[in-house]
């Protein structure tokens, strides 16, 4: 049996205050049957909350939502990996559609911030998606590989780096729209297989994880989904009631 990855993307939700009460009650109330990992992704002025919660648990842990490739220097705003794994991000989302479509991040950026991770020993989690009109003209396996062997491109050692893969349409995000499960399994299988081709059998160990539109109803059906390792989580996550149900939820042991 896999052991699957749930992980809550909070995006801009969510202030301290929030955060702490989010986690207490979470962490209080999240007794699943069987074993996951859970990731939670709060905003960066979070972190230290969510990590300081989690340090008693090794199944739920801290992320970050984004870095920046530099280590340091003249960057307002932003945050280096070394500074997000100071302050208690144990992974980072690259990629995130959002980072892409809204604040026009390249895959040349994303594979920056990929090698930025991993020259820390930060693990990352590449974000990949086709948007509708791509989909519409057939050109959804070519969007998704292209991202992904582009994201990953700078990464040296990629067979001993530590990393998951996030498969996101972009149309199904926030939108209520779900990819059903078998065409998310069809995506994550040629996912799996250009995995294989870079860092040969190491690829069938990457969580691929599916995004988009998850709920409590709907989250263990994807997760039965061949190829399949995992969820992310947005706006059904940032409610702690919601995301313990999707977290804590009953998961087959056919996985
Ligand atoms: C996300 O933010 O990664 C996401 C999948 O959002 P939502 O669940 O709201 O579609």
């Amino acid at each position: 049996m896999k052991r699957p990855v749930l992980a809550a993307n909070w995006k801009m939700n969510n202030g301290p205050t929030a955060a702490k009460s989010f986690m207490d009650t979470f962490i209080e109330g999240f007794r699943p049957k069987t074993e996951r990992t859970v990731i939670i992704f709060p905003p960066a002025v979070d972190l230290t909350i969510v990590a300081a919660a989690t340090s008693a648990r090794t199944d739920v842990f801290a992320g970050i939502q984004n870095i920046h490739w530099a280590e340091k220097g003249a960057f307002t705003g932003e945050t280096s990996a070394a500074m997000a794994k100071d302050a208690g991000a144990r992974m980072v989302l690259v990629g995130h559609s959002e980072r892409r479509h809204v604040f026009g991040e390249t895959d040349a950026q994303c594979a920056k911030k990929c090698l930025a991770a991993a020259r820390v020993q930060l693990p990352f989690m590449l974000c990949v998606g086709e948007k509708i009109e791509q989909r519409e003209a057939g050109e959804t396996e070519s969007v998704v590989m292209h991202q992904l062997r582009e994201g990953l491109s700078l990464t040296p050692n990629l067979i001993s780096t530590e990393f998951m893969i996030a498969y996101e349409p972009v149309w199904a995000i926030g939108t209520g729209l779900t990819a059903s499960a078998a065409d998310a399994s069809a995506i994550h299988t040629l996912l799996r297989r250009e995995l294989r081709q870079m860092i040969g059998t190491r690829g069938n160990e990457i969580p691929i994880l599916y995004g988009g539109s998850v709920n409590a109803s709907n989250a263990a059906g994807l997760l039965a989904a061949p190829e399949v390792d995992g969820l992310l989580v947005g706006g059904a996550s940032v409610d702690a009631a919601s995301w313990l149900a999707i977290a804590q939820g009953d998961i087959s042991d056919e996985l």
